[in-house]
């Protein structure tokens, strides 16, 4: 089955009572038992709920995985993996990570006795000075926030099978509609699903695919052990949200692309970053992993002044100035005073998020509109 089938077909079936072809919202927390263990597969919702299950198996069919499992949120699902990990245990992570990602490395787990080391990977080779016989982990984001850093998935995943490391791939920004971290090689991938899965700002939620049995189990474990799973009617609009993923994506990396180009020429523009662009340093990786190259772009503008970024996002009409990414309607984001407004200016200048640096999640809205409102905020 191909992609463009699997969103709207992978793992699915019709409903066995009624033939309703979306699986109905199952909202109950228990299942009637005839006898004692008499029941027919599920038991308790924690466990087991027919409709986040019908979810999990499109989370698995999308990313070209065999099992699939739903959280509450993207950092629950980034929580269980860490789960997996006791004392003593080491992480290499990417440096320029979303932010809430690095407050639960930093501010919950290093407590807990494991061992983070934020690098730059955008050469892969750098990771093996930072192995040693602790580490059980590679955390990959790519594309990364708000910088739009790309990782080779597929020569860091050489660098994990050689050492007998895990690696898990934060996918949220790319979608499997963009790349396969799996296909490269990955052993986990990851999604905030709150974002381009669920794809309508109506939801928050987390996804991990894996291929390994195994794994998965440990995982699965974890998952109704800790028990932050997502409800019900969560499952089903994130499952139909899957649905139309790949309509989206096409037009969201149309969108972006224009939106770049507008920008690159406009006067008062300094930097675009957007992978797309053959002056993105890693371009010609990301031109390899990745089908397309997405609607997320990142720019900054000339003299860099943080009050000008500041009346521009403000100016901004179509781009709501925002929280969050990847839903149908376009955000804007000011790094410096939102996302990254805790982390003091030398470091966050060193990853390049500097006064100016303006974050715009483009969304699926008529071109011709999106760039308008961009020329009368940028005036
Ligand atoms: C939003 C996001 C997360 C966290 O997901 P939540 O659903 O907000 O918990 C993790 N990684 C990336 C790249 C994100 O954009």
């Amino acid at each position: 089955m191909k992609f463009n089938t699997k969103t709207i077909h992978g793992g699915q079936e019709h409903d066995k009572a009624y033939g309703s072809v979306m699986p109905p919202i199952y909202q109950t927390s228990t299942y009637a038992q005839s006898t004692p263990g008499g029941h027919k597969g599920y038991e308790y919702s924690r466990t087991h709920n027919p409709t986040r299950n019908a979810l999990e198996k499109s989370f698995a069919s999308i990313e070209n995985g065999n099992h699939g499992l739903a959280f509450g949120s993207g950092l629950a699902a980034i929580d269980a993996v860490i789960k997996l990990l006791k004392p003593g245990d080491e992480v290499i992570s990417t440096n320029d990570l979303y932010g809430g990602t690095y407050r639960l490395f930093t501010k919950i787990y290093e407590a807990f006795g494991i061992k983070f080391h934020f690098i730059g990977m955008e050469n892969a080779s750098k990771i093996e000075m930072y192995i040693n016989k602790n580490t059980k982990l590679i955390w990959v984001e790519t594309p990364t926030n708000p910088m739009l850093n790309i990782i080779d998935l597929e020569a860091v995943s050489k660098i994990a099978k050689k050492y007998e490391v895990l690696l898990a791939a934060d996918n949220t920004f790319a979608t499997p509609y963009l790349q396969k971290p799996l296909d490269l090689g990955a052993d986990i991938v990851m999604h905030s699903a709150t974002k381009y899965l669920g794809g309508h700002s109506d939801v928050v939620m987390g996804a991990l695919v894996v291929k390994e049995k195994e794994l998965a189990d440990k995982l699965y474990f974890i998952q109704n052990a800790s028990g932050a799973v997502c409800g019900p009617q969560d499952s089903f609009l994130v499952l139909r949200g899957i649905k139309t993923l790949h309509v989206r994506m096409q037009r969201h990396c149309e969108n972006g692309r224009a939106i770049a180009a507008y920008l690159e020429q406009h006067p008062k523009i300094e930097k675009v970053y957007w992978p797309g662009l053959k002056t993105h340093p890693n371009h010609d990786i990301a031109k390899a992993q990745m089908k397309d190259f997405g609607g997320m772009l990142s720019f900054t503008t000339k003299g860099n002044s943080y009050e000008a970024s500041i009346r521009i996002v403000e100016k901004l009409k179509i781009f709501t100035l925002a929280e969050s990414l990847g839903g149908v309607e376009s955000l804007s984001g000011h790094p410096a005073s939102m996302t990254h407004a805790s982390i003091p200016k030398e470091e966050r200048e060193k990853t390049g998020v500097i006064d100016s640096l303006i974050r715009l999640s483009v969304g699926i809205e008529d071109i011709d509109d999106l760039i308008s409102d961009l020329d009368q905020a940028l005036l």
